[in-house]
């Protein structure tokens, strides 16, 4: 008996319920025209630096870009380091590249799989720079043994947290736990526009005014034609940001959606073979992505997808196994894991069936594969 085919990530039915709301929307940036920044950006950065916890917002044209404009804005370029972990998505590491740095790839907490102060102070250099706090697969990092670590050396610390919006370390949400953090609105994000979108978020108001500036063509504040840096064209438009702005009231009962669905994952999964990345117990993960470990990860992958449950990996290739990397550091808790990685479907309307449907996919197919011998 096939089971019923289960999608990775269902966008249409989150989306369902605001149809109404977002042809209102439509509607309005039309008749004022107001495509660029304008009124609909603005409400849009006041309400998300809000959500955060932060002074400031200001809304870019894409996740990578907002980690590159942060690193522009601390001035990092050239003959500087930054500190990365190598398991995240490649942006970060291009964000970095980008702006003529040198990213240096830290290795993981086995049980999160997250970056840790104990990993990046060995690799701390006079070049270093800044650290990149990746909050991947929604889980923010140990910020405060982080925040210690970069005080004691000088460094400015950016939260990655494209995959963790609302997500929460001692209470306090990711952007609000470094020098400036950088959100994705991808559309398969936990908040996600109708294309590409992303923000600054930080209590620096330099720091902000910046970045603004650097988004924009280097222009002067209120200035449309005088340029004081050189900058690029990286900006929110009008439409993404009354997507955005209709969809953030929904933000918390889509992560709790998605805490509740994670939750049944553990349960079902517990004392298998199948083994999900820790939550420490100091963060509230907002479960981006729902990863487990598990071995002969590829005959898993086969089988669950010739069953009609769509999975996937993140990352399949860590950044410091990038070709252009020519001499890859030894990483043991990444290169120990990338091969046993295995993302299973997660998101805010997936089903109490649709869970258990991969779940017992996954019992048996991990099962099979034992008996066959395989391991
Ligand atoms: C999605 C993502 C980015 C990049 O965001 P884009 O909006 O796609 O440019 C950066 N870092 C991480 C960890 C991401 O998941």
């Amino acid at each position: 008996m096939a089971p019923t085919p289960v999608p990775f990530l269902d966008l249409g039915a989150t989306h369902a319920d605001l149809l109404p709301e977002f042809n209102v929307v439509w509607k309005d940036v039309v008749a004022d025209s107001a495509f660029i920044g304008g009124e609909y950006a603005a409400r849009f950065e006041d309400a998300w630096s809000t959500y955060c916890g932060a002074a400031h917002a200001v809304g870019v044209g894409n996740g990578t870009d907002s980690i590159e404009l942060i690193l522009r804005a601390l001035d990092i370029g050239p003959g500087d380091e930054v500190i990365i972990p190598a398991n995240t998505f490649i942006a970060t590491a291009e964000a970095v590249v980008a702006c003529g740095a040198m990213p240096v790839y830290a290795d993981v907490d086995a049980a999160t799989l997250l970056v840790t102060a104990a990993d990046i102070e060995p690799l701390i250099t006079p070049r270093t720079a800044a650290i990149i706090a990746v909050h991947l697969y929604g889980q923010p990092c140990r910020m405060d043994e982080i925040n210690a670590l970069a005080d004691r050396h000088r460094l400015a610390v950016v939260e990655d947290a494209a995959q963790a919006h609302g997500a929460t370390w001692q209470g306090r949400p990711a952007g609000s736990l470094g020098t400036a953090a950088s959100f994705s609105f991808y559309p398969g994000k936990n908040l996600g526009a109708f294309g590409d979108a992303g923000a600054v978020v930080t209590d620096d108001a330099a720091l902000a005014a910046r970045v603004r500036s650097l988004s924009n063509h280097g222009r002067a504040d209120g200035e449309h034609v005088i340029h004081d840096l050189m900058g690029r064209n990286s900006r929110l438009d009008g439409l993404q940001a009354g997507v955005l702005s209709t969809k953030l009231p929904q933000l918390d009962r889509w992560n709790d959606a998605r805490r509740r669905a994670r939750d049944h994952f553990v349960e079902r999964l517990t004392g298998s073979a199948a083994i999900p990345v820790a939550e420490h117990p100091d963060a509230r993960s907002v479960w981006h992505l729902n990863v487990v470990q598990v071995p002969q990860r590829d005959e898993v992958i086969e089988l669950m997808r010739a069953a009609g449950i769509d999975v996937r990996i993140h990352y399949p290739q860590p950044c410091h196994r990038h070709p252009s990397v020519a001499t890859p550091p030894t990483l043991p808790v990444v290169d120990g894991s990338t091969d046993r990685l295995l993302s299973l479907p997660i998101f805010p309307t997936i089903t109490g069936d649709q869970i258990e449907v991969v779940c017992s996919t996954l019992l048996s197919v991990l099962d099979e594969l034992e008996v066959d011998g395989h391991r």
